[in-house]
């Protein structure tokens, strides 16, 4: 897997709880990171949260930063976005997953939300509490300046990055009501890791073409390309502004591609002790560890 960034992408993460910058990375997860609030002297804080609304004034500073990157491992990494005012999940939003449920192509995207107590770190442990969970790689946005009524062709400008993401998700739950409603089975304790970091938007050249790759135990259940979403990020973006207001360091899950374990016959469901890796090229890697 290409792993590699083009010099001067802006990474952000959050590395044990203080918003940073990568300098560089290893193939194990870890690397060096400038820390922000010390690098400006104060002018950013150290809260990752209080980055997003200021993400085009971070995007002017990062590449004159003059501190000297402090290597953090893989574990030090929390979610990008800790304290998210609002998750929104996109389901059925990959043509091929959409017909592997059964389920007709939507006609606008079909939103859940998933509750912010369920944010997992990167590279965090996943609790397997009933027998139905379930992996669902996505291509994660992170807003930034966000807003309301922003058109299709400005959502880029609204969004500060790009991270990986799963929707984990408790099938059996997903579906307990009639109708379904999918918030709760997508919020047990664990279900939502992301990270581990964020690529800027602005300097991703393929961020509507982007690969991802989940494997379950070395084995590879999901692979695809974001070129196959029904509904693109901008279009997205676009949809959900006209009815809510976007705000800075809210998350947005795209939506998964086929391959998940409940549309497998016979069915698969995850189990302690396994592991999954989900990966997006030029983005970075995520390992979570069953429990
Ligand atoms: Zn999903």
């Amino acid at each position: 897997m290409d792993m590699s960034q083009p010099s001067g992408n802006l990474r952000f993460a959050n590395i044990n709880g203080r918003a940073s910058i990568i300098a560089s990375t290893q193939p194990d997860g870890g690397g060096t990171a400038i820390d922000l609030e010390r690098a400006t002297d104060g002018t950013f804080g150290h809260l990752p949260m209080s980055v997003f609304a200021r993400w085009d004034e971070l995007r002017n500073v990062a590449p004159s930063l003059q501190a000297t990157p402090v290597a953090f491992s893989a574990t030090d990494l929390g979610a990008p976005s800790p304290e998210p005012r609002q998750i929104f999940g996109i389901g059925l939003n990959y043509r091929a997953h959409a017909v592997e449920t059964g389920a007709p192509i939507p006609d606008s995207p079909l939103t859940f939300t998933k509750f912010a107590s369920s944010v997992n770190a990167p590279h965090g442990d996943i609790p397997i509490t009933v027998a139905t969970v379930d992996w669902e790689i996505e291509v994660v946005a992170v807003v930034g300046s966000g807003g309301r009524d922003i058109p299709e062709s400005n959502a880029w400008d609204r969004i500060a990055g790009i991270c990986v993401g799963q929707d984990v998700s408790d099938r059996l739950l997903q579906r307990a009501t009639q109708p379904p409603q999918f918030s709760l089975g997508k919020s047990r304790a664990g279900f939502t890791p992301f990270g581990p970091w964020l690529v800027d938007a602005r300097e991703l050249s393929q961020r509507d073409s982007l690969a991802l790759t989940c494997t379950l135990n070395g084995e590879v259940v999901q692979q695809s390309n974001s070129n196959d979403l029904i509904f693109s990020i901008p279009r997205l973006v676009a949809y959900l502004s006209t009815i809510v207001e976007l705000l800075p360091g809210d998350v947005i899950f795209t939506g998964t591609p086929s391959g998940v374990g409940a549309a497998r016959k016979p069915p698969r469901f995850l189990a302690p002790g396994d592991v999954l890796v989900s990966s997006v090229d030029g983005v970075g890697t995520l390992t979570n560890r069953c429990v």
